[in-house]
């Protein structure tokens, strides 16, 4: 069957100075010429007259792209028209039309490229990245992924696991033989280790780089009224968690995301550490206690109005130490802030900033929890590999390995996989 021309509106929908709809498919260019006469070169853009029929919809620019070069790999055609919705509306009632034509699903495009061997999985999932990029960090990262840099890594490490298997394979055929080579096993052993050690590596910074997607996560602790909501709000900019001169009035935890320095910081709030007889209060303080855990840095309130001291077995090395309404007395700590005049707050998400930029900067290449799994499974395998009682079983865990990291490309049958990632994608993308 022949593969339907699929169209979509690439730009985003509403009013706008321009908006583009892209064809993909093998009637694109025949459709090009029908509605705005002759094509141009392939990637020429050029002023023409859309129309449908007799009827002049826009004018507008066209291009076309041949198939094997263009994005998806198939012939394409963008028109570029006038951003307005009754034209945009009008050109894609055109396209659907016509016969073999139909509106493009999801990510449809860039399946088509995946499809076509234009790009690989890691380069799709860096794609939807960059789309999603909010901050400096996210939109260098994702460009990166995109460009293909986590594939690149994951195919070198795919071909030191070939090699290791090819050596595994002679050894096993030399060992009917009576001069069976000891550094066969030994080099082996070497290449597996060296294996071991890229995988890891990657995959700490695979953890590392799903924060990047969603946010470093900074925990504000302190004793019940030290000023953590107020803080907070500084930061934020707005009231987004109740302050009051009631101690506990934060039970729950709130949360604030924002950029600093280009990295995304998620803020939290966690109810006053203090033991309590209120129930709802001491629930809140034991979620408190898990959020601060689990967070990348923590910020240690004290000030000068409590005296209440938090016990410190959540502290880790490189948290900070702030000493809260700076405004009212001077005290210890690593920065001192004032949520009431702002005083100190910049130079303290400065030092959160500084604190976060080395776990980002190590983290720029694997970031999906679906790849850290694989990595993961592949590391594992490798292991078994290099504890193996046997070359046979060697060899399997090996092939195994690469199996796990021919999943991260996308090279073997990923399909539950790409229906999960595509379903998530723009439309005309
Ligand atoms: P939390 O319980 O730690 O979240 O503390 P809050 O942010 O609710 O603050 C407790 C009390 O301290 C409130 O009455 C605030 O108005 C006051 N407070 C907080 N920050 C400052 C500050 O920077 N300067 C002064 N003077 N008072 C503050």
């Amino acid at each position: 069957m022949e593969r339907e021309t699929i169209f979509a509106l690439a730009t985003a929908p509403g009013r706008a100075g321009v908006a583009i709809v892209r064809v993909s498919g093998p009637a694109a260019a025949a459709a090009a010429r029908e509605m705005s006469g002759e094509l141009a070169a392939p990637r020429m853009l050029v002023v023409r007259r859309i129309m449908d029929g007799e009827e002049l919809l826009d004018v507008g620019m066209v291009v076309w792209f041949a198939e094997g070069a263009s994005y998806t790999g198939e012939e394409m055609v963008e028109f570029h028209l006038h951003g307005g919705r009754a034209v945009v509306a009008r050109v894609l009632d055109a396209l659907a039309g016509r016969s073999g034509f139909r509106a493009a699903a999801a990510g449809e495009f860039t399946r088509r490229a995946l499809d076509a061997g234009r790009m690989d999985l890691t380069q799709v999932e860096g794609l939807a990245d960059l789309i999603d990029a909010e901050t400096e960090a996210q939109r260098k990262f994702a460009l990166r992924v995109a460009g293909g840099a986590l594939a690149d890594a994951v195919k070198s490490m795919r071909d030191q696991a070939i090699r290791i298997l090819a050596l595994i394979e002679a050894s096993i055929d030399f060992a009917d033989e009576e001069d069976a080579p000891d550094d066969v096993s030994a080099e082996v052993a070497a290449g597996a280790d060296a294996l071991l050690g890229d995988l890891m590596r990657l995959t700490s910074v695979a953890r590392a780089g799903e924060r990047l997607r969603e946010g470093y996560r900074v925990a504000i602790v302190g004793a019940p009224n030290v000023g953590k909501s107020s803080l907070l709000n500084a930061i934020a900019g707005r009231e987004a968690a109740i302050t009051s001169p009631i101690a506990g009035t934060t039970r729950d935890v709130i949360e604030v995301a924002c950029e600093i320095e280009g990295l995304p910081v998620v803020f939290i709030d966690t109810a006053g550490l203090r033991e309590t007889q209120d129930l709802v209060e001491s629930e809140g303080v034991s979620r408190a206690r898990e959020v601060s855990r689990a967070a990348d840095l923590r910020i240690f309130l004290d000030a000068p109005d409590v005296s209440e001291a938090v016990d410190d077995d959540l502290q880790r090395t490189g948290d900070l130490s702030v000493w809260a309404k700076a405004d009212l007395s001077s005290g210890p700590g690593d920065y001192a802030v004032s949520a009431k005049t702002y005083e100190g707050v910049p130079a303290l998400l400065k030092g959160v900033a500084d604190r976060l930029q080395p776990k980002a900067m190590g983290s720029m290449i694997a970031s999906r929890q679906r790849q850290y799994q694989r990595l993961v499974g592949s590391g594992e395998d490798v292991k078994a590999a290099i504890g193996a009682q046997s070359m046979e079983i060697a060899a399997e865990n090996i092939r195994l390995a690469v199996r796990q990291l021919d999943e991260i490309i996308g090279i073997v049958d990923v399909e539950d996989v790409l229906d999960e990632i595509f379903s998530r994608f723009c439309i005309g993308k």
